[in-house]
């Protein structure tokens, strides 16, 4: 892996994931929270493109479970990470769901400089707020996007609301995630993501909220970005 040029990885964040790799498909672990909102997801996808045929890039893919559902929707997919125990997971993953997915280890900005102007669609999800410099990313996804393009970004909002939600809450009031999965200085506000995109050319194009209720236990799609949200953003023609 030749990734020390400007390398935009923190290692102690892949070994979180590393460590966990083995229980990613396992609805009840871990990764719960990640199998309850990707139909949200998704959907929020499914409304701004139809991806059957289309060239797609699932950026800090993990285990996969955004990149496999974009692959059932008929999505050419390439899923991209730094852990090599989630990539395992995820190349184990198609003998039991039979999709052809292309798994790779490698960066953003390494797979920017190798496949410039490639893809339809760029999806880089819950992936943000675990990266030194998210901007750099964004630049990559731009970089990697055909004219015309879209860029799916998911992260969490930085303010007290998301530190009660997104760390007390998750990590250690209802155990949701491990106590540390999250730094709070490193989530990100909108008005900063859409910042680091407008720097990268990307235009703005729409926001959502993605909204837990701790009685129902159930995440859906709103109008409230305060804790998870996603942006899409599109490539200039
Ligand atoms: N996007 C997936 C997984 C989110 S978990 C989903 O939403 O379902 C965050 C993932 O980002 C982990 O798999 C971790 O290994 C990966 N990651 C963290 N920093 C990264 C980096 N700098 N480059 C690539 N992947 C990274």
């Amino acid at each position: 892996m030749t990734n020390s040029r400007q390398e935009n990885v923190d290692h102690s964040e892949i070994a979180k994931f590393e460590a966990l790799a083995s229980r990613w498909w396992d609805r009840n672990s871990e990764f719960k929270p990640l199998h309850d909102i990707n139909p949200l997801r998704m959907g929020y996808i499914d409304s701004i493109v139809n991806v059957a045929g289309k060239k797609v890039l699932d950026v800090g893919c993990g285990g996969g479970i955004l990149t496999e559902a974009l692959a059932h929707r008929g999505a050419r997919v390439t899923g991209i990470d730094m852990g090599e125990a989630p990539l395992s997971v995820a190349r184990l993953h198609l003998l039991e769901s039979g999709l052809e997915i292309d798994y790779q280890q490698n960066s953003a900005e390494e797979f920017a400089r190798q496949y410039p102007g490639e893809f339809d669609v760029v999806c880089c999800l819950e992936m943000l707020e675990h990266v030194p410099d998210p901007a750099s990313v964004l630049q990559s996804c731009h970089a990697l996007l055909k004219p015309g393009g879209n860029l799916i970004v998911s992260t969490i909002n930085r303010n007290p609301k998301s530190y009660l939600f997104a760390i007390l809450g998750a990590e250690y009031i209802l155990r949701l995630l491990p106590r540390g999965t999250h730094e709070y200085q490193k989530f990100i506000r909108p008005s900063e993501l859409a910042r680091f995109a407008r720097q990268a050319g990307l235009q703005l194009q729409g926001e959502r909220g993605m909204t837990y209720n701790p009685l129902s236990k159930k995440y859906r799609l709103s109008d409230d970005v305060d804790v998870n949200y996603l942006m899409h953003f599109s490539k200039a023609e």
